[in-house]
């Protein structure tokens, strides 16, 4: 039986303008078939496989005759010059049954994210969408009426702007017209370049697609530009309701280790050890999936003391139904060590799953106290590959939350601005910061 097809709207520009419903038919596709302009981002976690397709609908009328779950992923709203109709063709011409999934398109995300209105009482009542590829030649858009309407919003225009601004000019639209230029909407790569129709083709000159051009709204309120903008370089999610405003460039990777048989023979034999110790939430992660994979499960850790060295690493372990001993109020090598000590570690056998990165601070500290500890590689901490072109100055901020994070920082865009400040989550972060860009 052939499978069905979504077709689904990925929103633009950051992964997360996709809809709750398209994000939950992504989790159950076999597989996904997406436009260049969707922010891949946006696959972290998910199992399907990957297959890029700008044009012919070809592919996904063939996985969905091998019966696959196909998500035909488009960027912005399929309907909204998204070759749609091409699709749906192919499809019942396929006989392949379909839903459409709608998307928020790129000209409400350069509308919210330059913080202008498309329509507002008492100056603009209607809105017209338009592609900027049809100004010469065999156009089918009435110039003058378009001119004609008080808020336009432009798609592929950029390399058309001259002769779409004559046009306007030509058909009486006056020349101090506001026009806002939107290249990449929502993404930390955001540029935004605002005139009037008299200035803006020569403004603009220089602003990369894919962009959108606002001509006419003018009540605005640019909160983009006005918030602090503050890049994440750390893996966990987005924290909201705080000041600024947050964008998400993880500066390091979390991967499984080719080769387990060094982890899988401690798990079976935990039974020896006093205590467990856990350094991070992938620690935490890692040990159990391998725990699972050899048929065991958290009765192992039945004798065992545990700690964990912060707050996300205890939450982490309780998502496994396991409590940990012992949180120290500092949360650091020292905080742990401090506490294990008061505890009674010496002669103690620790384990310690931790990543190929893990500083030997704490292995040191807790021999020094007298307690034998093993430790494990568990999970491999890599530098994320295709790392994007990055104009730093954009940001205000920088945050960094493990060392790791600062030193592929360092590697990949070498420095950091004056003006912009550096902040950190923790003191072994701050000491590599200082470290590594003096700072
Ligand atoms: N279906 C899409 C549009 C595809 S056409 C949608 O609904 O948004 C491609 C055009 O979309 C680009 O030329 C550009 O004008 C616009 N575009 C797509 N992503 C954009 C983004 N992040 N910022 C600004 N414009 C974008």
């Amino acid at each position: 039986m052939a499978g069905k097809v979504y077709l689904i709207g990925a929103g633009p520009g950051r992964p997360d303008l996709i809809t709750a419903r398209g994000l939950n038919i992504l989790k159950q596709a076999e597989v996904i078939i997406y436009d260049y302009l969707v922010d891949p981002g946006l696959f972290l976690g998910l199992s399907a496989k990957l297959s890029r397709s700008d044009g012919s609908p070809d592919l996904m009328v063939k996985r969905a005759k091998e019966g696959k779950k196909v998500a035909r992923l488009k960027n912005g709203d399929p309907s909204i010059f998204g070759r749609l109709k091409e699709e749906i063709n192919a499809l019942r011409a396929a006989n392949i049954e379909f839903e459409i999934v709608p998307g928020v398109t790129a000209g409400n995300a350069a509308a919210a994210y330059s913080g202008t209105p498309l329509t507002a009482r008492g100056f603009a009542s209607s809105v017209v969408l338009a592609t900027g590829h049809e100004v010469s030649g065999q156009s089918t858009i009435d110039w003058e009426k378009i001119a004609a309407l008080p808020s336009i919003v432009l798609y592929m225009a950029v390399e058309n702007l001259g002769s779409i601004v004559d046009k306007l000019l030509q058909n009486k639209k006056s020349p101090r017209t506001p026009v806002t230029v939107v290249s990449c909407a929502g993404s930390i790569f955001q540029k935004k370049v605002e005139g009037s129709l008299a200035d803006i083709a020569q403004k603009a000159q220089k602003i990369p697609a894919p962009a959108i051009i606002i001509i006419g709204a003018n009540k605005k309120y640019d909160w983009f530009k006005n918030n602090r903008r503050i890049l994440f370089t750390g893996l966990s999610g987005e924290k909201f309701f705080l000041p600024g405003t947050y964008f998400h460039l993880p500066m390091i990777e979390i991967k499984p280790l080719a080769d387990y048989s060094q982890l899988d023979h401690r798990l079976k034999n935990l039974e020896m050890f006093n205590w467990l110790l856990f350094s991070s939430r992938y620690g935490v992660q890692y040990f159990f999936e391998r725990l699972f994979n050899l048929a065991l499960d958290a009765r192992s850790l039945a004798g065992l003391k545990i700690a964990a060295v912060g707050r996300s690493t205890a939450s982490a372990l309780q998502n496994y139904g396991v409590k940990a001993d012992l949180v120290p109020k500092i949360e650091s090598a020292d905080g742990l060590s401090q506490e294990l000590k008061k505890e009674g570690i010496k002669q103690q056998l620790v384990f310690m799953p931790r990543s190929n990165l893990a500083d030997k601070g704490l292995e040191e500290k807790l021999t020094r106290l007298g307690a034998h500890v093993v430790s494990c590689v568990a999970y491999d901490n890599v530098m994320p590959q295709n790392l994007p072109d990055l104009d730093v100055s954009f940001f205000d901020e920088i945050m960094f939350t493990s060392p790791s994070a600062v030193r592929n920082f360092k590697k990949r865009y070498k420095t950091i601005p004056k003006r912009v400040k550096i902040s950190w989550i923790g003191e072994v972060t701050r000491k590599e910061v200082k470290r590594v860009f003096n700072k």
